[in-house]
């Protein structure tokens, strides 16, 4: 039987109405296939990163408890995107949401469409408040994992 991890999930929004997106991202992560929704951190307005002039970010993480493989929940992720009408035009662009794997347990995953732990975090406060608001463990040395399979 597939392992049970608990994953990070990070929500982000900039576009249309912010918070609907945000609890949309929400629902639609409670429902997915062999996951459970266990915790939200508080939603929090940031400023952008990057060079892109743009609006504020309200931003969120989640725990989500899963049996789905890495590249499976992401493809997830980018469909829940999709249904908020993000298109993937500017990089560092605004986006109605924005949803990215922080953590997966303590796997380390390098493949061209996903790296994990996600390369942002250190420069993300923001995660990092709220991975520890989730009582997020610390990292144990990581398994790496640079083919499928
Ligand atoms: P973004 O524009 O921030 O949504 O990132 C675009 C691409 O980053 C996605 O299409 C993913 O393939 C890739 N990516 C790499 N690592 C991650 C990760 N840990 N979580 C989400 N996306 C990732």
């Amino acid at each position: 039987m597939a392992k049970r991890e608990r994953v990070y999930v990070a929500l982000g929004s900039n576009m249309g109405d912010r918070a609907a997106h945000l609890a949309y991202a929400r629902d639609r992560l409670a429902g997915l296939p062999d996951s459970r929704l266990l915790k939200a951190s508080r939603v929090e307005e940031t400023a952008p990163l990057g060079p892109v002039p743009q609006g504020p970010y309200l931003n969120q993480m989640v725990l989500l408890e899963t049996t789905l493989e890495p590249a499976t929940l992401l493809d997830h992720l980018h469909a829940i995107e999709a249904e908020r009408g993000r298109e993937r035009r500017v990089r560092w662009g605004p986006r109605t949401l924005d949803l990215d794997i922080v953590r997966y347990g303590d796997r380390a995953v390098r493949q061209p469409e996903l790296t994990i732990p996600h390369p942002g975090l250190p420069e993300r406060d923001f995660w990092q408040r709220e991975l520890a608001e989730l009582d997020a463990p610390n990292p144990a040395p990581s398994r790496t994992e640079s083919a499928r399979g």
